[in-house]
């Protein structure tokens, strides 16, 4: 290990991090080299300034970062419960399709033998009255 890579290591080397054979690789070398030997004992005053503990975040930091954040993610339950309302809607909205489709249906029946137009005088805001116009619009109309 050159000292650029034994220097590297002097944070997980003084919080005890490294494995045992890397500690002793890096005890060896400080013992033999004067140079890493001065730069360790730089890190070693910063770090006992520092108290000589590594830092270690509070047991609660995640719950309280997370209660705080906008848009908590959904739980499975509810997740659930908005796929099933969207399939309730879903039902809903081709039933009323259909409802829309048979009463359009009847309603054509009975222009079919009248004409829209006839239909439409009766009520000029009436679907028949629209349907009259799209039709001329079209060409289509009778
Ligand atoms: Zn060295």
């Amino acid at each position: 290990m050159d000292c650029q890579g034994v220097q590297d290591l002097f944070s997980a080397y003084l919080d005890g991090e490294l494995p045992a054979d890397r500690q002793t690789a890096v005890a060896r070398h400080l013992a033999g080299c004067a140079v890493c030997r001065r730069e360790f004992q730089v890190w070693q005053q910063v770090w006992e300034a520092l108290g000589g503990d590594p830092v270690t975040a509070p047991a609660d930091l995640t719950e309280k970062v997370l209660a705080r954040l906008p848009g908590r993610p959904r739980s499975w339950w509810q997740n659930l419960a908005l796929a099933a309302s969207l399939l309730v809607g879903i039902f809903l909205g081709g039933h009323l399709g259909q409802e829309v489709y048979q009463t359009t249906l009847a309603i054509q029946t009975e222009a079919g033998e009248t004409g829209w137009e006839g239909l439409a005088a009766d009520s000029p805001h009436s679907l028949a009255a629209i349907l009259a116009n799209y039709d001329l619009d079209n060409g289509n109309g009778s």
